[in-house]
């Protein structure tokens, strides 16, 4: 009979990167397409079919442009293409299979040369997570404190 076991902090942090993902994956999808562009004449963000997306009120007009600007520079489609680039670091940086008693390892990240070839890791291998999951998952708001 198989024991559930607990998740490592490795598989804590990438479940966390999913969720997070995920989330804006939902969000873009049922936001209108981009690219989003601001249109100065209402002070709104509008998509390409003209859809007014945002209104933006500010106290100053340098505010509202700011806000206008990073609210388009954040469209949809933007949001997509870097879900998609994420899960690609996070494949690339991510043991697809280590066995259980050992410790994983971040492939990428390791240097895998002649000497690791030759069976000694120890000096150039990257413990999983290596520090490309960790800074990813810390930009979307991952703290060792995250459950
Ligand atoms: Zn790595």
């Amino acid at each position: 009979m198989n024991q559930p076991t607990t998740p490592t902090r490795g598989e804590r942090i990438v479940a966390y990167l999913d969720a997070a993902i995920t989330a804006r994956e939902e969000a873009a999808h049922s936001a209108p397409r981009g690219p989003w562009s601001v249109r100065l004449d209402d002070d709104a963000v509008v998509a390409p079919d003209g859809i007014t997306v945002a209104e933006v009120f500010a106290l100053g007009g340098q505010q509202t442009r700011a806000i206008l600007d990073l609210i388009a520079l954040h469209d949809s489609t933007e949001v997509l293409r870097h879900c998609a680039a994420d899960r690609k670091l996070i494949e690339l940086h991510t043991p697809a299979e280590w066995p259980s008693q050992a410790s994983a390892v971040c492939l990428t990240c390791s240097d895998w040369n002649h000497n690791v070839a030759m069976g000694d890791d120890s000096a150039s291998a990257v413990p999983f997570p290596c520090p490309t999951i960790i800074a990813l998952a810390e930009g979307y708001g991952w703290t060792e404190d995250a459950r």
